[in-house]
């Protein structure tokens, strides 16, 4: 893994890599396919054989599966070996996310206890919190939860109302309030939670916004009853009522203040994983399709025999594929941010931290791309399966429901674009993402006709072009509205329609370029590969994209750019998204001989 190639966050936008040093799912090791495997086994024995007693919420059962879980080590695969844990690479903890998708509410369990419940600790604890917590978190002993929502407080989640008092003799803080919604809470033992710090006796003045570290049983600490749910119904999830908790001054996590960075660096990864493990459920998902549409039979054929199910199956495979190069590509880019942290001297947590800081942007894309992708897919199998897919006796009804949340907690899906377009314009604004040089190049070929001196050869040219023209696209859009606002013109905040707009060409760049260097480099390096399968993925998902960005561009140039400059743009717009005739028909027909033959998400 080349780590001089590397692009910082957001850079993807305006530099392109290359393919030959991406990461793919192809290129996973023998230690790393015998931990899928590991988790594979363990899901299917260990978990789904359970899943109608997880749904009723019996009692101890889903605490002990993740006791097993962590017999295994699997709780500490990201945690320092000091503390107990694996310290495994960043990618092979994705994968092992990945894998662990297709369990329902446990996965929703496990992304809790790993993620939001130890990362907090992890970051910003001090060293004997750490040594308190973690080592029986990773073994399953102690079992966490993360407490920031409020009943009117969600997306505004920094308007918290809960209220944190340092008492007279300075020893504890007194806590009081509500939180909801939250995952884990009917049988973890420790709870981040985090309050307004407030009162007569503020810690050397200071107030606001701060993590605490409260732990069952605690006087004053008390739960609310389970919540009937939409889906995830076998995942714990109740309020909180803190009336006068008393908290010890060491359980203060971070610095008085500094909240809302535990709370929104720990969020980083906690979208990251859910967009892996939504990967690990589509995947599945896409097998399951395979299946029944070869054995149900409708006008003595199997369904899978007809056109409209065989695209319905190429599709989900398509955009399986293209969002779990997404996930690893990030989980790339994360681990060699890692890597070079603690190459640097930089110590175990700082390090994780740092990676995922850098990343931010590329987490909130898999946060949307893994939960819109799992909708997608599973919507489609409960359409392939029919009626079947409708009844509670199958398993797919409770698929299509548990996918649902996915889109709203870890921040809802739009409050995602607007981290994505937001992040972006910082970078730029504080001269870390240059988008004016990229901006000016795009002026000068749309008006004096200079084409960058870039040219592309290869089996690939035509596809390399077209994903630089649709950042070409983007740079055209976005650098415009970024003078408009700079200049006062428009209030972009106050323009979410835009916002989203872009975010959704973003995302599609992201894809599309990742999608691309995986072919190249399947085509270069695994001969044994089917490549006119990866082939005909990539022309059928440039294709779709293509029309995508030109629908969200227009509408966007629509939306702001002055009427007399609209023809340029939207001439600039066509231009640039101007991708040779794919035959989509018979690209995916061969997706969905390859994903029948194998009955399974064939890459
Ligand atoms: C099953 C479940 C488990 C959860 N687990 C946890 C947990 O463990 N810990 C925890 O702290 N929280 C948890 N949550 C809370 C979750 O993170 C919130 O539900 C989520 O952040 C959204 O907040 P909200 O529900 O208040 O919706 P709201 O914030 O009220 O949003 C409602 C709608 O308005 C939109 N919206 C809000 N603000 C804006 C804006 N500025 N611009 C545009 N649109 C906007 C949203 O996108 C959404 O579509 C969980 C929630 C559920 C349902």
């Amino acid at each position: 893994m080349a780590a001089n190639t590397f692009l910082k966050g957001g850079e993807f936008l305006v530099k392109s890599s290359d393919h030959r040093d991406l990461f793919i799912p192809e290129d996973f090791n023998e230690e790393q396919l015998m931990i899928r495997d590991t988790v594979r086994s363990f899901v299917e024995q260990e978990v789904v054989p359970f899943t109608d007693r997880i749904e009723k919420l019996e009692e101890g059962l889903i605490p002990s599966i993740l006791e097993k879980f962590a017999e295994l080590g699997f709780l500490g695969t990201h945690m320092p070996e000091s503390l107990g844990g694996g310290d495994l690479d960043f990618i092979t903890n994705t994968l092992i996310g990945d894998e662990i998708g297709p369990s329902g509410s446990f996965t929703v369990t496990y992304n809790a206890q790993t993620g939001i419940g130890m990362l907090p600790i992890l970051y910003y604890g001090t060293e004997a919190q750490k040594e308190k917590y973690l080592p029986k978190m990773i073994t399953g002993e102690l079992k966490a939860s993360y407490c920031l929502t409020e009943p009117s407080s969600g997306s505004d989640a920094l308007a918290a109302k809960s209220t944190a008092e340092l008492n007279e003799a300075g020893t504890h803080y007194i806590l009081n309030g509500q939180k909801m919604w939250i995952t884990n809470a009917g049988f973890a033992d420790v709870f981040t939670v985090f309050a307004q710090v407030t009162g007569k006796h503020l810690p050397d003045g200071k107030s606001g916004f701060t993590g605490f570290i409260l732990e069952k049983g605690m006087p004053g600490f008390t739960l609310g009853a389970e919540e009937k749910k939409l889906g995830i119904k076998g995942s714990s999830t109740r309020q909180i009522y803190m009336e006068n908790v008393q908290v010890p001054v060491e359980n203060l996590l971070g610095e008085v203040g500094k909240g809302h960075l535990i709370a929104f660096n720990v969020l980083n990864i906690g979208r990251f994983k859910l967009g892996a493990s939504c990967l690990g459920g589509f995947k599945k998902l896409v097998e399951t399709s395979a299946v029944y549409a070869t054995e149900r039979e409708q006008f003595q054929q199997p369904i899978a025999s007809f056109g409209a199910i065989k695209y319905k199956l190429a599709e989900q495979a398509i955009r399986s594929f293209v969002a779990e190069t997404a996930v690893y590509r990030s989980a790339q880019l994360i681990q060699q941010a890692e890597e070079q942290y603690k190459a640097s001297g930089m110590e175990f947590a700082q390090s994780k931290l740092e990676g995922a800081k850098e990343y931010a942007l590329e987490c909130s894309i898999i946060k949307v791309i893994g939960s819109e992708t799992l909708d997608y897919v599973v919507d489609e199998t409960v359409q392939i399966f029919g009626g079947m897919g409708y009844s509670e006796e199958g398993h797919i009804a409770r698929a299509y429901r548990d996918s649902r949340i996915n889109r709203i907690f870890e921040g809802t899906n739009e409050i995602n674009r607007m981290v994505i377009l937001s992040t972006i314009l910082k970078l730029a604004m504080k001269g870390e993402l240059d988008l004016l040089t990229p901006g000016m190049a795009v002026q000068n070929e749309l008006m004096n006709g200079v084409v960058p001196d870039v040219t592309y050869s290869g089996p690939y040219a035509g596809e390399q072009q077209i994903v630089d023209n649709f950042k070409k696209v983007l740079i055209m859009i976005l650098g415009t509205a970024a003078q408009e606002a700079m200049s006062g013109k428009l209030d972009l905040k106050e323009e979410q329609e835009i916002l989203m707009n872009l975010s959704d060409i973003i995302m599609d760049i992201f894809n599309a370029e990742g999608a691309l260097m995986r072919v190249m480099k399947v085509a270069e390096n695994y001969p044994q590969k089917p490549i006119e399968l990866y082939d005909a993925v990539l022309r059928t998902y440039l294709h779709d994209t293509a029309s995508n960005i030109l629908k969200y561009g227009t509408d966007a140039i629509a939306s702001f750019i002055a009427p007399e400059i609209q023809p340029a743009f939207l001439s600039g717009i066509r231009k640039f998204t101007k991708y040779p005739l794919q035959n989509v028909k018979e690209n995916r027909r061969k997706i969905a001989a390859y994903v029948l033959e194998n009955k399974r998400y064939p890459f």
